[in-house]
């Protein structure tokens, strides 16, 4: 038998960030080693294979997401993604990232700000991750004077984005020692979850909102039925519950939920769930959809938004966009089409913040605020928030 999931402390979504071989996955076992470790632990540690196996490999139980870990600190229950580094997986970054209530950067003090790190900053702040703490890993392995150097850098990359990276707490640690037992590297894996616990503040969790939950996964469990799997954005969810399941175009009753494999009664704002829902055929949903109180929203494709487009050094185009243009619209776990029309301006340059009115190639749940990425041909080319929905 499974034991409940038990809601005793306030539960946050964190996640790591950064350039591929900085150490995230390495810090990511690390952190859950040192709090499996202390007394009294209700954390499990989590190894580094286990974090980074290939994905099919790890839908074997239901609330198993892709390199989701949990821990607990003394005060606080954490959701942490381990996000891939590498510039294929950024439309993963955007839609995990856009649920993470602060994150950890992680920056190797051998190597510095390189692309990656200045791509997973902008988009963290695209989203509306408001908080970062900085882990300058690998420390064990730079010498001071470099390490000082690094600091000051991802210091101003932070305030360059507006973090205030005069205030962000920026803390020298290494990963790979510290799973490795080693008393000083332990002490600074602990000094950064510190950091995490105090700079992190609790968000405001919509609770009394309708229900909805964007569809991150979906999976059979053999003589089950269909889950989804995901995070809740609002409101709350109950066992029983009568939920409508928009792109599928359909509605069904929530029959079990789970978080970390555990059964719960109800999930809120914030929790990162599973939920089987009653009769649904397994292709009849698909990432990208919405779970949400019946009636509770209306899908729409014509909106207004506020997009920066991004400069070429961040990654983004070398030439302009102009009306007509059709890149990829990644709207919370979405991936659709849409028709860009900059109006009178009709060009923007890379480096330009514009407004554009949009029309996606088919209907998704949209509101002002929403916070979306632009992709073209593998790659972010911008980053915007919808300013108004037209019906
Ligand atoms: P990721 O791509 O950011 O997830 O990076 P990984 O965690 O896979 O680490 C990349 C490489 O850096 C591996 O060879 C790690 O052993 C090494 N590494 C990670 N953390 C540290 C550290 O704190 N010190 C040193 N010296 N090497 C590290
Ligand atoms: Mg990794």
């Amino acid at each position: 038998p499974k034991t409940a999931y038990v809601r005793t402390k306030p539960h946050l979504n964190i996640g790591t960030m950064g350039h591929v071989d900085h150490g995230k996955t390495t810090l990511t076992a690390a952190i859950t080693k040192v709090l499996a470790e202390r007394s009294g632990s209700s954390t499990s540690y989590v190894s580094f294979d286990r974090i980074d196996r290939a994905p099919e490999e790890a839908q074997r139980g239901i609330t198993i997401n892709i390199a989701h870990v949990e821990y607990e600190t003394d005060t606080r229950h954490y959701a942490h993604v381990d996000m891939p580094g590498h510039a294929d997986y950024v439309k993963n970054m955007v839609t995990g990232a856009a649920q993470l209530d602060g994150a950890i950067l992680v920056v190797s003090a051998l190597d510095g700000v390189m692309p990656q790190t200045a791509e997973h900053v902008l988009l963290a702040r695209q989203v509306g991750v408001d908080h970062i703490v900085v882990a300058l890993n690998k420390a064990d392995a730079g010498d001071d004077e470099l390490t000082d150097l690094v600091e000051l850098e991802v210091r101003e990359l932070l305030t360059a984005h507006g973090y205030g990276g005069e205030a962000a707490p920026v803390v020298r640690v290494s990963g790979l020692r510290a799973l490795e037992g080693d008393p000083r590297w332990t002490a600074a894996v602990e000094a950064l979850l510190d950091a995490v616990d105090t700079y992190v503040p609790m968000p405001v969790r919509y609770t009394d909102a309708p229900f909805l939950l964007p569809v991150e996964n979906v999976l059979t469990i053999t003589g089950r039925g269909t889950v989804v799997t995901g995070a809740v954005e609002r409101g709350t969810v109950r066992v029983g519950d009568r939920v409508q399941v928009l792109g599928a175009d359909t509605e069904t009753v929530v029959t079990g939920l789970e978080t970390f494999g555990k059964p719960m009664e109800s999930a809120e704002a914030g929790d990162n769930v599973a939920l089987l829902l009653r009769g649904l055929p397994r292709d009849a949903v698909r990432r990208g959809h919405v779970v949400a109180a019946p009636g509770s929203v209306t899908p729409s494709r014509h909106f207004t938004a506020q997009v920066y487009v991004l400069s070429a050094k961040e990654g983004g185009r070398r030439t302009a966009v102009s009306t007509g243009y059709r890149p990829q619209f990644y709207i919370r776990t979405a991936d659709v089409v849409g028709d860009v029309d900059l109006g009178e301006r009709a060009v923007a340059q890379p480096g330009d913040t514009v407004t554009m009115t949009v029309e996606l190639g088919r209907d998704i749940p949209l509101e002002a605020g929403l916070g979306f990425a632009i992709r073209e041909g593998g790659r972010t080319v911008g980053a915007g928030t919808v300013t108004e929905v037209a019906g």
